[in-house]
């Protein structure tokens, strides 16, 4: 995937939100978020976009593919390939979590 960073989000200018290099136009997850609560039809869509909330947080790729879909009311075999391939790293950096904590000694 490709390296983020922080930039300031455009739009409210108080919140970062991380971006690729590629996003000419950063907007946090903030200032997207009504935008992205409007409701889904397609059963099949919804269950896709149903991640949990911290995905869409974490990530403006996810944010950009779900409002695209929202406008324009479908997405490209590529766009939901890659919305779940994305998915499913951020699923599998989560589940990596912090260090476990190792039991006392006994
Ligand atoms: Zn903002």
């Amino acid at each position: 995937m490709a390296r983020t960073f922080k930039a300031l989000c455009k739009r409210c200018k108080k919140n970062y939100t991380l971006v690729t290099w590629r996003d000419k136009f950063p907007v946090c997850y903030n200032c997207q978020k009504s935008a992205l609560s409007r409701g889904i039809k397609d059963p099949e869509m919804k269950k896709m976009f149903d991640i949990p909330e911290e995905l869409y947080e974490k990530s403006s790729f996810l944010r950009d593919i779900k409002l695209k879909y929202l406008e324009y009311g479908e997405l490209s075999e590529k766009q939901i390939e890659a919305f779940k391939k994305v998915v499913d790293k951020l699923k599998e950096e989560r589940g990596k979590g912090p260090e476990p904590i190792p039991p006392p000694d006994s």
